[in-house]
């Protein structure tokens, strides 16, 4: 039962969420009926039946942490996460049998589940790849123009250009979109035999072949693989068996001059527990750095996933957003979901003030209410001048551009109303506000010396 001091508010945001990690045709098995509580410091995972709590346990409690990290308040306090069994009304009765479409359900990387079936068979589907995971929806940018590149001309000519490709960054900068992107280009291009699947799917197949007396299959399949792609490769840190298994994977495959595409969120020399002879493997081919977009790029990110959810902002909310997350893709999107709620479901505005205070609940204090005197103060103190000067009528450009920049932050900032910022920065109308905003907006873009003034200033605010 629900406890009446429980906060469902997260619950949608945190379902969406998850989907995004969760492989399309595996959803509603695992999240039908799946909700989420949240009571001072303790989330409550609340599940229908003992199998989906046991795969969600098991395959996706690291993700379903962070998602939680990211969206609760407070966020970087931490939190007890719980899972629970509840039957409700409609769900399927306490069953220990998996949930019926698992039956028909692939294992994640095989053509059609059935071990005889024929390699040929891969597709789109059989191989689990995220749809929205393509070159099409990838936003190249300067953090990401060397991965990108490569992912390209790996997807072009497998086996040749870079081998094996190792792609590595933080979390939620887009190394499984490239991972699946090159997969999507292979199919397109009549690449039947490949294998995409994760570290630990990989680990988990290993050690039930080995149970199951299969083991001769498992190798055949995957040391006969045309390309291998395998995310998160970090796991297998500490598998002394599995890293055994993946080495002679690996040679095989690269003897055979077939692709190797691995993904991690480290360097391959920084990966602990993972024996040297992998790790310099790993080093043969490309390694590349996924790193945290640019201001530019983030802002272009923030319009695709905009368009393609049919949502509409003002250029300054945009920039809110793009200023406020600044190093994780997959934040941005929660931002975008959170919003999407907000106007579909909760009939809000999008506004400044509105996008200010979710974001504001998502991220927590980073986004703490500032009010203009401290943005003036702080902006002075960069620029060394007066507060007087800032509010006179003086326009001399050391003058000009520290009052356009004060305006500027304290629209994206506060949200307040322009003509409140124009009230208070010497008794200038709302047009002038606006300009002196639009001035700084379209500087941002091109100067770069600007743009890591406006940087700085900005965490001073907000230390
Ligand atoms: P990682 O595997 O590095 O943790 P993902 O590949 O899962 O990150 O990316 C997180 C989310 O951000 C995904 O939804 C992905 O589509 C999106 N994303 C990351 N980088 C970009 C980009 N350059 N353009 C468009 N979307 C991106
Ligand atoms: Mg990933």
């Amino acid at each position: 039962m629900v406890s009446p001091a429980a906060d469902k508010s997260y619950e949608v945001q945190f379902l969406e969420l998850l989907k995004l990690e969760i492989p399309q045709a595996e959803q509603s098995v695992w999240l039908d009926g799946v909700h989420l509580e949240v009571t001072d410091g303790l989330a409550r995972v609340i599940v229908p039946s003992a199998p989906q709590m046991e795969v969600l346990r098991s395959r996706w409690e690291r993700p379903i942490r962070e998602i939680l990290r990211q969206i609760l308040p407070g966020n970087s306090l931490g939190f007890s996460l719980e899972f629970g069994l509840e039957f409700t009304g409609q769900s399927r009765p306490a069953d220990h049998a998996a949930p019926k479409e698992l039956a028909a359900m692939p294992s994640p990387g095989t053509a059609t589940g059935h071990p005889s079936s024929s390699h040929s068979e891969n597709s789109r589907e059989a191989l689990q790849l995220r749809s929205g995971f393509t070159f099409d929806t990838f936003i190249p940018g300067p953090s990401n123009h060397l991965a990108h590149a490569a992912a390209h001309a790996v997807a072009e000519s497998p086996g040749v250009a870079y081998n094996p490709f190792f792609i590595h960054g933080s979390v939620g900068l887009g190394k499984t979109h490239l991972l699946h992107a090159i997969a999507h280009q292979l199919l397109a291009q009549g690449h039947r035999n490949i294998i995409v699947t994760s570290c630990a799917s990989f680990t988990n197949e290993f050690i039930a072949a080995l149970s199951n007396q299969k083991i001769d299959q498992f190798r055949h399949r995957y040391r006969t693989a045309d390309a291998l792609l395998i995310d998160d490769i970090q796991f297998l840190s500490d598998k002394e068996r599995t890293q055994e298994e993946f080495f002679h994977t690996f040679n095989d495959i690269y003897n055979r001059e077939q692709q190797i595409v691995l993904t991690s969120d480290a360097p391959p020399k920084d990966i602990a527990g993972v024996s040297d002879r992998l790790v310099s493997r790993f080093r043969l081919g490309l390694v590349v750095q996924l790193e945290a977009p640019e201001m530019e790029t983030r802002i272009s990110i923030l319009k695709r996933k905009l368009m393609l959810r049919d949502l509409y902002l003002e250029p300054e909310v945009i920039e809110l957003i793009a200023s406020r997350i600044s190093d994780n893709v997959r934040e941005l999107e929660g931002a975008v979901l959170r919003i999407e709620s907000m106007v579909r479901h909760e009939g809000m505005e999008a506004n400044c003030t509105n996008v200010q205070n979710a974001l504001h609940e998502i991220f927590g204090q980073e986004t703490r209410k500032l009010d203009l005197g401290t943005i003036e103060e702080a902006v002075c103190k960069y620029y060394s001048v007066t507060v007087e000067d800032l509010r006179s009528s003086r326009r001399s450009r050391s003058i000009v551009l520290p009052r356009q920049v004060s305006m500027y932050l304290g629209r994206q900032l506060t949200g307040c109303s322009l003509g409140e910022i124009g009230k208070h920065f010497g008794g200038r109308d709302h047009t002038t506000v606006m300009h002196s905003i639009d001035k700084i907006r379209g500087m941002i873009l091109k100067d770069a010396v600007l743009q890591r003034d406006l940087e700085t200033v900005e965490a001073s605010l907000l230390r």
